[in-house]
């Protein structure tokens, strides 16, 4: 039967049902575009969720970020830290800048930067005298990097922090949110992520001047003049007051959409945590991650399957499934820059990368779509199992 094999997908968009109201409300008024009150009212309440002093909309993630790096003055030939194991949405702001970035390893607990191999790499830039401009930190899937090491370290040296929280909305760490730590934080509202406007970022900061600055330079940055007049390079980066309306009603159902995406994990771990080989992501201790995507890695010196070929299996049952984003200092376009392993011995964003697997964690996936996930994963192991016995 078609209907019991429908696609599952990773984590596709859910919609509340008052989307509609505010999008209305944008053709009634003829606030279409650009900016308008929606887009001030969800600067504003995204501003109150996470508890930052302001909040600045605009079109993606991605330009959040740019918009971050031009604020820290990043230049032609500066040096950024980033963490290595992340979407690469991440660093190319980085190479906009025609900066240069250095690629930190995960550790183990968050699989997030090493304090370990970021201490490493402000070592040697201090002995070449060429300290980097700023650090940006991914909260991957959900779990926060550990803020503490990373924040002593980089107040040693100086340099500013850029939370790259887009995965993370509604996370915390130590009673605080995801993205309000450090100098910056960035949320995507892409159409995967935990919120979407189909397309949107945002920017927060306690840094009010710094959001006045970034509004400029996000609106072609227009001098203050009776004519079109510009002295300072700009950008086309705001969110159109349509998309604000459908953050507003989104980010009205963050702390449901959380408990769902705990929900999913917790039964994923319920049900496959027997398996003595999958090691699920932990959630580090005094942080909530939003469980974003489930995800494990397969624990075992000979594994009876890879990653790939358990994805293989999800897919022909038409349900999506990922590894572990591709490291960057593994990617053929930032293959020439820098990388600091966690140890000499022990590279773990490559382990994660080699041995992880993301599951279906969407928050409109039916328990009977869960279900058939699961029993998927499950037979598959099982039939492994069989043949690894067999073969022994
Ligand atoms: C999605 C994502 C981004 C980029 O967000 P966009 O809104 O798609 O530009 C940046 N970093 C990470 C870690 C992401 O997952």
């Amino acid at each position: 039967m078609e209907s019991d094999n429908k696609r599952i997908y990773l984590s596709a968009p859910h919609m509340t049902g008052n989307e509609q109201k505010y999008i209305n409300s944008s053709f009634e008024s003829n606030w279409i575009a650009p900016l308008g009150p929606n887009v001030d009212r969800f600067e504003k309440e995204i501003s109150q969720y996470v508890g930052a002093n302001g909040a600045l909309a605009v079109s993606s993630g991605t330009a959040a970020i740019h918009l971050a790096l031009r604020l820290l003055d990043v230049k032609a030939g500066d040096k950024v830290f980033c963490s290595t194991l992340t979407f690469v949405a991440s660093v190319n702001p980085i190479l906009y800048q025609q900066a240069v970035p250095v690629f930190i390893d995960s550790e183990f607990d968050t699989w997030n930067m090493s304090p370990l191999a970021l201490k490493k790499a402000f070592m040697d830039a201090e002995k070449e005298g060429n300290l980097p401009k700023a650090v940006i930190v991914v909260h991957l899937y959900g779990q926060s990097a550990k803020m503490d090491e990373i924040i002593e370290i980089c107040t040693f040296y100086q340099v500013p922090i850029i939370e790259d929280a887009a995965e993370s909305l509604g996370s915390t760490y130590m009673g605080r949110k995801s993205g309000t730590i450090g100098k910056f934080g960035v949320y995507s509202f892409n159409g995967n992520k935990i919120i979407t406007t189909s397309g949107g970022g945002m920017l927060v900061s306690n840094d009010h001047e710094a959001l006045v600055k970034g509004k400029f330079l996000a609106t072609q940055a227009r001098d203050i003049s009776p004519y079109y007049q510009h002295s300072e390079l700009g950008y086309n980066y705001r969110m159109s007051n349509i998309l604000a309306g459908i953050g507003i009603a989104q980010l009205a159902e963050i702390e449901g959409r959380v408990s769902q995406k705990q929900a999913i994990f917790q039964r994923y771990v319920r049900e496959l945590g027997h398996i003595k080989e999958f090691v699920f992501m932990p959630e580090y201790q005094g942080t909530r991650h939003n469980r974003w995507l489930t995800a494990f890695f397969i624990d075992s010196v000979q594994p009876m399957f890879t990653p790939l070929e358990l994805i293989q299996e999800l897919e022909n049952e038409n349900i999506e499934a990922r590894p572990v984003w591709k490291p960057m200092h593994l990617q053929p376009l930032l293959k020439e820059y820098r990388f600091y392993p966690h140890s000499i011995h022990l590279n773990v964003a490559d382990c994660l990368f080699q041995k992880g697997v993301c599951l279906p964690s969407g928050t409109n996936m039916t328990e009977e779509e869960q279900a058939r996930v699961i029993q998927t994963i499950q037979s598959f192991v099982s039939r492994k199992r069989k043949q690894r016995f067999i073969a022994t």
